[in-house]
Protein backbone atom coordinates (compact mmCIF):
# COMPACT_ATOMS: atom_id res chain seq x y z
CA UNK A 1 0.00 0.00 0.00
CA UNK A 2 1.02 3.44 -1.11
CA UNK A 3 1.81 5.52 2.06
CA UNK A 4 0.32 9.14 2.59
CA UNK A 5 2.73 12.12 3.86
CA UNK A 6 0.71 14.78 5.94
CA UNK A 7 2.33 18.21 6.59
CA UNK A 8 1.46 18.06 10.90
CA UNK A 9 1.22 21.02 12.92
CA UNK A 10 2.82 19.74 16.28
CA UNK A 11 5.71 18.02 14.72
CA UNK A 12 6.08 21.38 11.93
CA UNK A 13 7.34 18.82 9.35
CA UNK A 14 5.98 16.43 6.71
CA UNK A 15 5.37 13.21 8.39
CA UNK A 16 4.24 9.48 6.98
CA UNK A 17 0.64 9.53 8.13
CA UNK A 18 0.47 5.69 9.59
CA UNK A 19 -3.67 4.85 10.19
CA UNK A 20 -5.09 2.87 12.68
CA UNK A 21 -8.59 0.83 11.49
CA UNK A 22 -10.79 2.47 11.48
CA UNK A 23 -8.97 5.47 10.71
CA UNK A 24 -10.94 8.60 13.08
CA UNK A 25 -11.12 11.93 12.20
CA UNK A 26 -12.33 15.06 14.07
CA UNK A 27 -12.76 18.38 12.34
CA UNK A 28 -14.30 21.43 14.19
CA UNK A 29 -17.61 22.75 12.66
CA UNK A 30 -19.34 25.54 12.24
CA UNK A 31 -20.84 27.82 14.36
CA UNK A 32 -24.72 27.77 13.13
CA UNK A 33 -25.42 31.72 13.06
CA UNK A 34 -25.42 32.37 9.75
CA UNK A 35 -25.11 30.53 5.85
CA UNK A 36 -22.25 28.59 4.87
CA UNK A 37 -19.89 30.61 3.41
CA UNK A 38 -17.06 29.26 1.23
CA UNK A 39 -13.94 29.39 3.22
CA UNK A 40 -16.34 27.14 5.66
CA UNK A 41 -16.60 24.74 2.02
CA UNK A 42 -12.66 24.86 1.42
CA UNK A 43 -11.74 24.11 4.75
CA UNK A 44 -14.15 21.35 5.16
CA UNK A 45 -13.43 19.76 1.94
CA UNK A 46 -10.10 19.28 2.73
CA UNK A 47 -10.75 16.22 5.14
CA UNK A 48 -13.56 15.52 2.51
CA UNK A 49 -10.55 14.45 0.45
CA UNK A 50 -8.80 12.87 2.70
CA UNK A 51 -11.54 11.17 3.48
CA UNK A 52 -11.95 9.78 0.05
CA UNK A 53 -8.88 8.87 -0.38
CA UNK A 54 -8.10 6.92 2.77
CA UNK A 55 -11.04 4.98 1.46
CA UNK A 56 -9.94 4.71 -1.97
CA UNK A 57 -7.28 3.04 -0.55
CA UNK A 58 -9.49 0.57 1.61
CA UNK A 59 -9.91 1.90 5.18
CA UNK A 60 -12.47 2.71 6.74
CA UNK A 61 -12.90 6.38 8.08
CA UNK A 62 -15.01 7.75 10.84
CA UNK A 63 -14.84 11.57 10.14
CA UNK A 64 -16.73 13.16 13.40
CA UNK A 65 -17.71 17.51 12.42
CA UNK A 66 -18.99 18.92 15.41
CA UNK A 67 -21.57 21.79 15.59
CA UNK A 68 -21.18 24.49 18.16
CA UNK A 69 -24.25 25.36 19.03
CA UNK A 70 -23.49 26.24 22.70
CA UNK A 71 -21.22 29.80 21.61
CA UNK A 72 -21.44 33.94 22.27
CA UNK A 73 -22.32 34.54 18.10
CA UNK A 74 -25.06 32.46 18.44
CA UNK A 75 -26.83 34.35 21.01
CA UNK A 76 -25.92 37.65 19.75
CA UNK A 77 -27.13 37.01 16.17
CA UNK A 78 -30.61 35.44 17.51
CA UNK A 79 -31.36 38.39 19.59
CA UNK A 80 -30.92 40.75 16.13
CA UNK A 81 -33.08 38.79 14.46
CA UNK A 82 -35.32 38.49 17.81
CA UNK A 83 -35.97 34.50 17.74
CA UNK A 84 -34.54 32.10 20.32
CA UNK A 85 -31.22 30.72 19.76
CA UNK A 86 -32.09 27.21 19.24
CA UNK A 87 -34.15 28.11 16.50
CA UNK A 88 -31.56 30.09 14.68
CA UNK A 89 -29.04 27.18 15.36
CA UNK A 90 -31.32 24.34 14.34
CA UNK A 91 -32.43 26.68 11.23
CA UNK A 92 -28.49 27.55 10.09
CA UNK A 93 -27.30 23.47 11.01
CA UNK A 94 -30.16 22.71 8.62
CA UNK A 95 -29.26 24.80 5.92
CA UNK A 96 -25.87 24.10 6.39
CA UNK A 97 -26.00 20.34 6.37
CA UNK A 98 -28.46 20.91 2.60
CA UNK A 99 -25.71 22.76 1.21
CA UNK A 100 -22.94 19.70 2.34
CA UNK A 101 -25.32 17.39 0.64
CA UNK A 102 -25.37 19.32 -2.57
CA UNK A 103 -21.73 19.86 -2.68
CA UNK A 104 -21.26 15.93 -2.41
CA UNK A 105 -19.60 15.72 0.81
CA UNK A 106 -19.38 11.80 2.53
CA UNK A 107 -21.41 11.62 5.12
CA UNK A 108 -20.24 12.04 8.46
CA UNK A 109 -19.64 9.08 11.40
CA UNK A 110 -21.44 11.63 13.50
CA UNK A 111 -22.37 15.51 13.90
CA UNK A 112 -22.71 15.80 17.43
CA UNK A 113 -23.89 19.15 18.84
CA UNK A 114 -22.25 20.66 21.82
CA UNK A 115 -25.71 21.00 23.35
CA UNK A 116 -26.40 17.40 23.91
CA UNK A 117 -23.22 16.96 26.07
CA UNK A 118 -23.22 19.60 28.39
CA UNK A 119 -23.57 17.18 31.23
CA UNK A 120 -19.81 15.54 30.45
CA UNK A 121 -18.42 18.76 29.50
CA UNK A 122 -19.28 19.91 33.08
CA UNK A 123 -18.06 16.77 34.44
CA UNK A 124 -14.42 16.85 32.57
CA UNK A 125 -14.47 20.65 34.17
CA UNK A 126 -14.89 18.95 37.34
CA UNK A 127 -11.94 16.32 37.01
CA UNK A 128 -10.07 18.98 35.73
CA UNK A 129 -10.75 20.55 38.95
CA UNK A 130 -9.96 18.14 40.66
CA UNK A 131 -6.58 17.21 39.55
CA UNK A 132 -5.37 21.30 39.82
CA UNK A 133 -5.26 22.01 36.29
CA UNK A 134 -8.74 24.18 36.84
CA UNK A 135 -9.12 26.80 39.32
CA UNK A 136 -12.37 29.08 40.18
CA UNK A 137 -12.22 32.32 39.54
CA UNK A 138 -15.47 34.20 41.30
CA UNK A 139 -17.67 30.97 40.06
CA UNK A 140 -16.17 30.67 36.42
CA UNK A 141 -13.39 28.20 36.04
CA UNK A 142 -10.56 28.69 34.50
CA UNK A 143 -7.20 26.23 32.81
CA UNK A 144 -4.02 27.04 34.90
CA UNK A 145 -1.52 26.93 31.71
CA UNK A 146 1.62 26.95 33.98
CA UNK A 147 0.43 23.05 34.93
CA UNK A 148 1.51 21.98 31.02
CA UNK A 149 5.04 22.78 30.02
CA UNK A 150 5.15 23.14 27.32
CA UNK A 151 1.97 24.95 26.27
CA UNK A 152 3.25 27.27 23.17
CA UNK A 153 5.28 24.15 21.78
CA UNK A 154 2.49 23.42 19.52
CA UNK A 155 1.56 26.67 17.78
CA UNK A 156 5.73 27.77 17.80
CA UNK A 157 4.48 31.10 18.60
CA UNK A 158 5.70 33.88 20.98
CA UNK A 159 4.53 35.05 23.91
CA UNK A 160 3.70 37.92 22.59
CA UNK A 161 1.35 36.88 19.54
CA UNK A 162 0.03 34.48 22.25
CA UNK A 163 -1.17 37.39 24.10
CA UNK A 164 -2.24 39.40 20.93
CA UNK A 165 -3.63 36.76 19.80
CA UNK A 166 -6.30 36.16 22.84
CA UNK A 167 -7.25 39.51 22.67
CA UNK A 168 -8.39 39.16 19.04
CA UNK A 169 -9.71 36.19 20.12
CA UNK A 170 -11.71 36.65 22.97
CA UNK A 171 -9.52 35.74 25.63
CA UNK A 172 -9.86 38.03 28.87
CA UNK A 173 -5.98 38.56 29.68
CA UNK A 174 -6.52 41.27 32.27
CA UNK A 175 -8.88 39.44 34.89
CA UNK A 176 -8.28 39.57 38.19
CA UNK A 177 -7.87 36.47 39.91
CA UNK A 178 -6.17 34.91 36.80
CA UNK A 179 -3.34 32.93 37.54
CA UNK A 180 -1.91 33.89 33.90
CA UNK A 181 -2.95 35.98 31.45
CA UNK A 182 -3.20 33.08 28.69
CA UNK A 183 -5.21 30.90 31.20
CA UNK A 184 -8.44 29.86 29.03
CA UNK A 185 -12.19 29.69 30.36
CA UNK A 186 -13.08 26.08 31.09
CA UNK A 187 -16.62 26.99 32.67
CA UNK A 188 -18.83 30.49 32.40
CA UNK A 189 -21.50 30.93 35.28
CA UNK A 190 -24.06 32.70 34.94
CA UNK A 191 -26.20 34.00 36.96
CA UNK A 192 -28.64 36.61 35.10
CA UNK A 193 -32.26 34.76 34.13
CA UNK A 194 -32.75 36.25 30.94
CA UNK A 195 -29.22 34.56 29.58
CA UNK A 196 -31.08 31.80 27.21
CA UNK A 197 -28.28 29.22 27.79
CA UNK A 198 -27.54 28.15 31.19
CA UNK A 199 -27.60 24.81 32.66
CA UNK A 200 -26.89 23.17 35.97
CA UNK A 201 -24.07 21.18 36.63
CA UNK A 202 -21.51 19.73 39.14
CA UNK A 203 -19.29 23.05 38.79
CA UNK A 204 -22.70 25.32 39.27
CA UNK A 205 -24.81 26.86 36.79
CA UNK A 206 -23.50 28.44 33.61
CA UNK A 207 -22.19 26.72 30.28
CA UNK A 208 -19.08 25.04 29.09
CA UNK A 209 -16.36 27.06 27.52
CA UNK A 210 -15.67 26.51 23.41
CA UNK A 211 -12.82 24.50 24.02
CA UNK A 212 -13.53 21.99 26.51
CA UNK A 213 -16.25 21.37 24.17
CA UNK A 214 -14.41 19.46 21.10
CA UNK A 215 -12.32 17.53 23.85
CA UNK A 216 -15.44 16.37 25.21
CA UNK A 217 -16.84 15.43 22.12
CA UNK A 218 -14.23 13.88 20.21
CA UNK A 219 -13.38 11.45 23.17
CA UNK A 220 -16.90 10.75 23.37
CA UNK A 221 -17.45 9.64 19.80
CA UNK A 222 -13.77 8.86 19.06
CA UNK A 223 -12.02 8.10 21.85
CA UNK A 224 -8.56 9.61 22.29
CA UNK A 225 -5.78 9.96 21.20
CA UNK A 226 -7.77 10.48 17.67
CA UNK A 227 -5.36 10.06 14.77
CA UNK A 228 -6.16 13.42 13.01
CA UNK A 229 -7.40 16.64 14.30
CA UNK A 230 -8.45 19.07 11.70
CA UNK A 231 -9.89 22.64 11.74
CA UNK A 232 -8.87 26.02 10.54
CA UNK A 233 -5.57 27.58 10.45
CA UNK A 234 -6.97 29.96 13.13
CA UNK A 235 -7.77 27.16 15.53
CA UNK A 236 -4.10 26.45 16.13
CA UNK A 237 -4.22 28.88 19.05
CA UNK A 238 -6.05 29.09 21.04
CA UNK A 239 -8.26 26.64 20.82
CA UNK A 240 -6.14 23.62 19.85
CA UNK A 241 -3.14 24.59 21.89
CA UNK A 242 -6.17 24.27 24.28
CA UNK A 243 -7.58 21.16 23.46
CA UNK A 244 -4.22 19.84 24.23
CA UNK A 245 -3.69 21.10 27.36
CA UNK A 246 -6.96 20.22 28.51
CA UNK A 247 -6.11 16.19 27.47
CA UNK A 248 -3.00 16.58 29.42
CA UNK A 249 -5.11 17.62 32.28
CA UNK A 250 -6.79 14.47 31.54
CA UNK A 251 -3.71 12.32 31.99
CA UNK A 252 -2.96 12.12 28.12
CA UNK A 253 -0.47 13.74 25.81
CA UNK A 254 -2.08 14.91 23.09
CA UNK A 255 -5.57 14.35 21.72
CA UNK A 256 -4.54 13.68 18.41
CA UNK A 257 -1.48 11.82 16.16
CA UNK A 258 -2.17 14.14 13.73
CA UNK A 259 -2.80 17.72 12.98
CA UNK A 260 -3.87 18.82 9.88
CA UNK A 261 -5.12 22.48 9.36
CA UNK A 262 -6.04 24.61 6.61
CA UNK A 263 -5.39 28.29 5.75
CA UNK A 264 -8.06 30.89 4.91
CA UNK A 265 -9.58 31.71 1.74
CA UNK A 266 -9.39 35.40 1.56
CA UNK A 267 -11.89 37.81 -0.17
CA UNK A 268 -10.80 41.24 -0.69
CA UNK A 269 -7.49 40.48 0.57
CA UNK A 270 -8.88 39.41 4.32
CA UNK A 271 -9.97 36.26 6.19
CA UNK A 272 -13.52 35.54 5.09
CA UNK A 273 -15.75 36.98 8.21
CA UNK A 274 -19.19 38.12 8.86
CA UNK A 275 -17.65 41.50 10.29
CA UNK A 276 -15.69 41.98 7.41
CA UNK A 277 -18.97 41.78 5.12
CA UNK A 278 -16.92 39.64 2.75
CA UNK A 279 -18.24 36.63 2.90
CA UNK A 280 -18.80 34.25 -0.25
CA UNK A 281 -22.27 32.41 0.29
CA UNK A 282 -22.23 28.95 -1.11
CA UNK A 283 -26.11 29.06 -1.81
CA UNK A 284 -25.38 31.88 -4.36
CA UNK A 285 -22.62 30.13 -6.22
CA UNK A 286 -25.02 27.14 -6.60
CA UNK A 287 -27.56 29.58 -8.54
CA UNK A 288 -25.05 29.86 -11.34
CA UNK A 289 -22.77 26.71 -10.97
CA UNK A 290 -23.35 23.23 -10.55
CA UNK A 291 -21.56 21.30 -7.21
CA UNK A 292 -18.66 19.57 -9.12
CA UNK A 293 -17.32 23.31 -10.74
CA UNK A 294 -17.84 24.88 -7.12
CA UNK A 295 -15.48 21.98 -5.68
CA UNK A 296 -12.95 21.81 -8.50
CA UNK A 297 -12.93 25.80 -8.21
CA UNK A 298 -11.68 25.41 -4.76
CA UNK A 299 -9.31 22.67 -5.82
CA UNK A 300 -7.25 25.50 -7.19
CA UNK A 301 -5.79 26.23 -3.39
CA UNK A 302 -3.47 24.00 -1.65
CA UNK A 303 -5.17 23.70 1.87
CA UNK A 304 -1.97 24.88 3.72
CA UNK A 305 -1.58 27.93 1.38
CA UNK A 306 -5.23 29.01 0.64
CA UNK A 307 -5.13 32.57 -0.99
CA UNK A 308 -7.17 34.90 -3.07
CA UNK A 309 -10.45 33.60 -3.84
CA UNK A 310 -10.99 34.21 -7.69
CA UNK A 311 -14.48 33.69 -9.15
CA UNK A 312 -12.68 33.10 -12.50
CA UNK A 313 -12.03 29.60 -11.29
CA UNK A 314 -15.35 28.20 -11.33
CA UNK A 315 -15.36 28.62 -15.26
CA UNK A 316 -11.91 27.42 -15.56
CA UNK A 317 -13.81 24.69 -13.62
CA UNK A 318 -16.75 24.57 -15.95
CA UNK A 319 -14.04 24.54 -18.79
CA UNK A 320 -11.92 21.08 -17.85
CA UNK A 321 -14.82 19.19 -16.41
CA UNK A 322 -16.02 19.34 -20.21
CA UNK A 323 -13.01 19.15 -21.55
CA UNK A 324 -12.18 16.12 -19.22
CA UNK A 325 -15.33 14.46 -20.45
CA UNK A 326 -14.67 14.93 -23.89
CA UNK A 327 -12.05 13.24 -23.62
CA UNK A 328 -12.54 10.16 -21.51
CA UNK A 329 -14.59 9.66 -25.14
CA UNK A 330 -11.45 9.88 -27.21
CA UNK A 331 -8.38 8.75 -25.30
CA UNK A 332 -6.97 5.77 -24.30
CA UNK A 333 -7.20 3.76 -21.02
CA UNK A 334 -3.38 4.32 -20.37
CA UNK A 335 -3.81 8.13 -20.29
CA UNK A 336 -6.70 7.94 -18.00
CA UNK A 337 -4.60 5.20 -15.96
CA UNK A 338 -1.74 8.19 -15.76
CA UNK A 339 -4.07 10.56 -14.65
CA UNK A 340 -5.97 8.75 -11.55
CA UNK A 341 -1.98 7.33 -10.74
CA UNK A 342 -1.33 10.67 -11.17
CA UNK A 343 -4.34 12.45 -8.66
CA UNK A 344 -3.46 9.46 -6.16
CA UNK A 345 0.16 10.65 -6.02
CA UNK A 346 -1.13 14.16 -5.39
CA UNK A 347 -3.23 13.41 -2.73
CA UNK A 348 -0.59 11.05 -0.90
CA UNK A 349 1.39 13.69 -0.80
CA UNK A 350 0.22 16.24 1.62
CA UNK A 351 -3.48 16.59 -0.35
CA UNK A 352 -1.47 18.97 -2.84
CA UNK A 353 -4.66 20.24 -5.00
CA UNK A 354 -2.45 22.35 -7.26
CA UNK A 355 -0.92 18.37 -8.37
CA UNK A 356 -4.14 17.35 -9.10
CA UNK A 357 -5.06 19.92 -10.95
CA UNK A 358 -2.07 19.42 -13.42
CA UNK A 359 -2.96 16.14 -13.80
CA UNK A 360 -6.63 16.96 -14.46
CA UNK A 361 -5.52 19.47 -17.26
CA UNK A 362 -3.05 16.84 -18.90
CA UNK A 363 -5.59 14.74 -19.29
CA UNK A 364 -8.05 17.25 -20.67
CA UNK A 365 -4.97 17.99 -23.25
CA UNK A 366 -4.20 14.29 -24.13
CA UNK A 367 -4.39 13.76 -28.22
CA UNK A 368 -7.51 11.74 -29.61
CA UNK A 369 -6.38 8.49 -30.16
CA UNK A 370 -9.66 7.10 -30.80
CA UNK A 371 -12.68 7.94 -32.74
CA UNK A 372 -15.21 5.61 -30.27
CA UNK A 373 -15.58 5.66 -26.84
CA UNK A 374 -12.97 3.12 -24.87
CA UNK A 375 -15.25 1.85 -21.78
CA UNK A 376 -12.41 1.30 -19.44
CA UNK A 377 -11.23 5.14 -20.54
CA UNK A 378 -14.73 6.21 -19.55
CA UNK A 379 -14.57 3.88 -16.17
CA UNK A 380 -11.18 5.14 -14.95
CA UNK A 381 -12.56 8.91 -15.50
CA UNK A 382 -15.16 7.82 -13.57
CA UNK A 383 -13.38 6.58 -11.25
CA UNK A 384 -11.04 9.58 -10.51
CA UNK A 385 -14.03 12.05 -10.53
CA UNK A 386 -15.60 10.16 -7.73
CA UNK A 387 -12.05 10.26 -5.80
CA UNK A 388 -12.24 13.78 -6.24
CA UNK A 389 -16.32 13.87 -5.36
CA UNK A 390 -16.68 15.66 -8.65
CA UNK A 391 -18.88 13.12 -9.61
ZN1 LIG B 1 -13.14 22.48 18.06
Amino acid sequence: MVGMKLYDTAKKDYVNFEPSDPVSIYVCGITPYDSAHLGHIFTFMTYDLLQRRLEDLGHTVHLVRNITDVDEPIYVRAKELGISYTELAERETKSFDAIMVELNFRPLFAAPKASDYINKMAMTVKQLLDSGFGYYVDNDVYFDVSKCTDFEDFSGYSQRLLKGLSAMRGGDLDRAGKRQPLDFLLWKSISDSTDPAQWDSVVGRGRPGWHIECSVMSSELLGLPIDIHGGDSDLIYPHHSAEIAQSQGMGLDTPAKYWVHVAPLLSDCEKMSKSLGNLVFAKDLLKDYRPPEIRLALMHYHHRIGGEWQPGYLDEARKLLTAIDRTSTTADSQTAKLMIEKVRTALDNDLNNIEVIEALNEFADSPKTSDKPNPDTVSIVKQTLTLLGLN
